[in-house]
């Protein structure tokens, strides 16, 4: 007899961790040590390393973890969401579901560097660009920011930062109208106060725009309680002050709506969430920002910009990069990076299927069924207190009707909005007729009236738009073909197949971006975010019904907590830089709680990220620099000097560990010391956090507050370049200062600064991508990740090294979880680094990142999910393009008509008849035998983009251009 022993059959290790025990022991050979943890020694100090192992729960098997998980989620309880304040229920239409949403070809993309294999999201983006310009009647959209609070704190930026003339000396103060989203009044307090803005919140009718200290004014129209009011005028007189106007708007009422494009406004913020974007408790969705074409430098995040490629083809790419952060630095007004591109995606994908007619429909049956509600409740004897609306009514109740109201309402699974002496009703796409006679049943039933009495046929016969000429939308939008063409599903499916498939993504070759860990996104670790049980919870249903968000919320931070050593955690930064952010303000709440108001110096080294010192001015502190020697390190005699020069009002430091330079400084303890003794507090930019989980740990090496970028180290994927996560975990002093919100007790702590984000638990929908990876992984295996993603950086250290110098490595000869290659001594024959990314195209590879954190240099990051095979397959193409410089060294080959100075090559370019480079054509499409196994054209020639910045064009080309092209 055999005996049986039992074991899990599809641990998912196995399944996440690309390298196998016999190729191991071929990389390890390679390295030159006998085991992984040999090298593991030899990489990271021995005083910093964890005492004893993570305590995590038990690994879950995929099968296991999707059941158990299930059972969670099902605490939620989802009831029929007419709420409102800014989130309302949507269709995503199933072919956009599954073929974007749930598409890893989608899904797994990063930001749009390399423009030449993004032309699919790169459109998507424009499409999206082009509808939000359209709707608002502004000039220009960027491609998405994170939230509409925070979208509403850039315009309040923005404009401050371009006041002129005499209001440049002297207007600091930003009106904000008394009914704009609460969640959006706390950002912005968060975000006036430390660059000395003054908030000023009131009644819009009272605003006095003679005032000469005021720069600008936020409207939100609709506004929160629904009213639509007379905002031209006020636009009107404040722009004839010389103040500036930003308006929040809902998108969808747009289509009905005068835009304020029309009446003067200077940005037009908001979500656009509700076009096909599930409210996942809160996000993640895709705010935008629209403004008029003078402010173009000045416009927070990415622009999608139209160019052309080297044969004259239009071309798509990132537009004015001057713009952002990482070249900004502290000079920065914003620090905004990953954005939420899969959700703009989305939502402009919504936009091109249902077409301007297709929107204004979906608005018109939204204001339709809101005017039936209005008309029933009345019937019954309520009285609905708005005077113009689109969504939203809010209908006057007494302490006791509400008490009513709400039993029969959450008996009959409906949440509405309850006020101290009103009831608030928001309609979205999903309501129906049934849903109609389900709230009218309730109110009758409050009333003690018969429903019947109210004739909803013959209503509903009868609506009519019920607002002023002034605000009746008589523009056009969306006008371009891409908004008429694909109304069936078949033409969608096969336009976004089409999109998909000039892109790079995970799902074709290793991504091996520095800094961005761009890892394995395993598809169990996706499957819950569209559950509705996650994805269809209001972020501000109450606390009773979401029970099982808590649960995920409680278990995630504590697994957090244990990771980093800290003792607390928010969830509620919705990306790294916001973490960045959120972190600093704690630090500084913390200060001002021990009356060191003074403390506002932050020491950063000049290695950092783009972000860090951005987030640092936003947080209104002052920057001091210090160097870095020759091996990369933080000079510490430069850090001791400048902390202790600044003793009396150091605030904080911000380091990365590792360093951006890819390694293990062995200083880090002795330099967290130096901030300590003086002072301050130190922040550690956790998106390096790969190379620590289960070996070190933020506490560990002295730290007091991190954040962690879910979307590098937790397996959420960059879906393009955004959504992601950005929680930050805090040591026990800073605890009671995590950041709260307006519209929940049950986040953060006991001091808590204002909000950060929207949400209260940020993108709250995707928390499930990082729960389901630690609960997966167990402690075991997020530790072998950690080496693993160490031993392949090192591997391939071993296989370039004599093809590129290295640029860092730490006291052993040894990198962390990434490394730098040198590209600048190429420059002398002509090359540059750009043209290696380029010809790396033709390999079927996405670039590493291309200088950052050093000119001139590309920066590669294998992570733990790549097998030996690919390693190799990458190495091999990085040899072969070496060997193609070197026959340029050698003068073997043409210095300016090259195969690298020509990448990447197109089909079109491979397949003309007119074949006139110097060299072949197998050369130019094949250089490497696997290329034929599977090839990937770049869809367009190297693009331009000084041309494309020259001449700005930010949205699909009008459709008078392409018919003067026709003809
Ligand atoms: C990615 C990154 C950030 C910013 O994170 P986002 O999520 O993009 O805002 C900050 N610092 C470093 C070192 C990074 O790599």
């Amino acid at each position: 007899m055999t005996k049986i022993r039992l074991t899990e059959a599809d641990r998912f290790e196995r399944r996440h961790n690309g390298s196998r025990e016999v190729r191991t022991q071929k990389m390890l050979t390679k390295i030159g040590v006998d085991s992984v943890d040999e090298l593991i020694d030899q990489t990271i100090p021995a005083a910093i390393r964890l005492k004893q192992p993570l305590q995590l729960p038990a690994a879950q098997t995929e099968h296991g973890f999707l059941k158990s998980f299930k059972s969670i989620a099902d605490k939620n309880q989802v009831f029929r969401s007419m709420i409102g304040l800014g989130y309302h229920d949507t269709i995503t239409p199933g072919v956009i579901q599954r073929n974007i949403l749930e598409n890893p070809g989608w899904y797994t993309a990063y930001t749009p560097y390399q423009a030449e294999i993004a032309q699919g999201r790169l459109e998507a983006l424009i499409n999206f660009q082009t509808m939000v310009t359209d709707l608002t009647g502004m000039e220009l959209a960027n491609a998405s920011l994170l939230d509409e609070g925070t979208a509403a704190a850039e315009a309040m930026s923005m404009l401050f930062a371009t006041r002129k003339g005499k209001k440049k000396k002297a207007a600091f103060k930003f009106f904000v109208d008394q009914h704009t989203l609460p969640q959006t009044q706390s950002i912005l307090n968060t975000r006036a106060t430390p660059i000395g803005i003054e908030l000023v919140t009131g009644d819009v009718a009272e605003f006095d725009a003679t005032d000469e200290s005021f720069f600008g004014i936020l409207l939100q129209y609709p506004n929160s309680e629904g009213d639509i009011l007379g905002y031209p005028a006020v636009a009107e007189k404040a722009k004839a002050n010389d103040i500036n106007v930003a308006v929040a708007v809902d998108l969808l009422a747009m289509a009905l709506l005068t835009p304020p494009g029309e009446w003067g406004a200077d940005v037009v913020v908001g979500t656009t969430q509700r076009f096909g974007v599930p409210l996942g408790f809160g996000g993640p969705h895709a705010a935008f920002f629209a403004t008029k074409e003078a402010y173009k430098r000045q416009i927070p995040g990415r622009i999608i910009g139209v160019s052309q490629d080297r044969d004259g083809n239009k071309a798509y790419r990132m537009a004015l990069q001057t713009r952002e952060q990482h070249i900004k630095r502290e000079r920065a007004t914003s620090n905004i990076c990953t954005a939420q591109v899969l959700l703009a995606v989305i939502a402009g994908m919504y936009g091109v299927y249902h077409g301007p007619e297709g929107i204004k429909t979906i608005a018109t049956n939204v204001h339709g069924h809101t005017q039936l509600i209005a008309k029933g409740v009345e019937a019954f004897g309520f009285k609905q207190l708005n005077g113009a609306y689109f969504d939203t009514i809010k209908i006057e109740a007494t302490a006791a009707q509400i008490a009513t109201v709400r039993t029969l309402a959450e008996k009959a699974g409906i949440n509405f909005r309850y006020a101290e002496n009103f009831i608030g009703i928001a309609v979205n796409q999903t309501t129906a007729l049934e849903d109609v006679q389900d709230i009218l049943t309730i109110f009758a039933e409050a009333a003690q009236a018969d429903v019947k009495s109210f004739d909803l046929t013959a209503a509903a016969d009868q609506l009519e738009i019920s607002w002023a000429d002034q605000f009746k939308r008589s523009s056009e939008y969306m006008t371009h073909p891409v908004f008429h063409a694909y109304r069936s599903e078949h033409e969608l499916l096969r336009y976004m197949k089409r999109l998909e498939n000039k892109d790079i993504s995970l799902a074709h070759s290793m991504i091996s971006l520095g800094s961005c860990t761009m890892k394995l996104n395993a598809t169990a670790e996706m499957i819950p975010i569209t559950w509705p049980s996650l994805a269809s919870i209001h972020p501000f249903a109450p606390a009773n019904q979401t029970e099982g968000y808590f649960e995920i919320f409680r278990n995630l931070e504590g697994w957090l907590n244990e990771i980093t050593g800290f003792a607390g955690t928010s969830l509620q930064p919705n990306s790294g830089a916001q973490g960045e952010f959120a972190g600093l303000m704690v630090i500084k709440a913390y200060h001002e709680d021990r009356g060191d108001h003074h403390r506002n110096i932050c020491i950063i080294p000049t290695s950092a990220h783009g972000t860090n010192p951005a987030s640092a001015a936003l947080a209104g502190m002052k920057i001091v620099l210090v160097k870095c020697d020759d091996a990369g390190n933080i000079d510490v005699a430069d850090l001791r000097e400048k902390a202790e020069a600044n003793k009396e009002n150091l605030s904080a430091l911000m380091v990365t560990y590792p360093s951006t330079h890819g390694v293990y400084e062995e200083s880090i303890i002795e330099i967290c010391n130096i901030i300590h003794e003086n002072g301050g507090q130190v922040y550690m930019d956790g998106a390096n956090m790969n190379a620590q989980v289960g070996l070190t740990s933020p506490a560990n090496i002295g730290a007091d507050v991190c954040h962690l970028n879910l979307h590098k180290t937790f397996a959420i994927p960059h879906g393009g370049g955004g959504p992601g996560i950005g929680p930050i975990c805090v040591a026990e002093q800073l605890v009671p200062f995590l950041p709260g919100s307006p519209l929940t007790d049950l986040a953060g702590g006991e001091k808590a600064i204002t909000a950060i984000s929207s949400a209260p638990w940020g993108s709250a929908g995707v928390l499930a991508i990082s729960y389901a990876y630690i609960a997966m992984m167990g402690s075991e295996g997020l530790t072998n990740a950690t080496k693993l993603a160490i031993l392949n950086a090192n591997y391939i250290q071993s296989r370039l090294k004599d093809h590129f110098p290295v640029l860092y490595v730490g006291a052993n000869g040894r990198n962390a979880h990434e490394l730098i290659l040198d590209c600048r001594q190429f420059k002398t024959i002509g090359i540059e680094v750009e043209d290696i990314a380029k010809r790396l195209i033709d390999y079927g590879f996405h670039a590493p990142t291309v200088s950052f954190p050093v000119a001139g240099t590309l920066m590669i990051e294998p992570t733990e999910s790549e097998s030996l095979e690919e390693l190799d397959r990458f190495c091999d193409a990085m040899v072969a393009i070496r060997q193609e410089v070197k026959e340029i060294e050698d003068g073997k080959a043409e210095a300016e008509n090259n195969v690298l100075k020509n990448a990447p090559h197109t089909q079109a370019l491979v397949l003309n008849d007119n074949w006139e480079m110097p060299y072949s054509r197998e050369k130019a499409g094949y250089p490497l035998p696997y290329l034929k196994e599977a090839k990937i054209w770049p869809s367009v020639r190297r693009i331009d983009n000084a041309f494309g910045d020259r001449n700005l064009m930010c949205s699909c080309i009008p459709v008078s251009e392409y018919a003067e092209a026709e003809a």
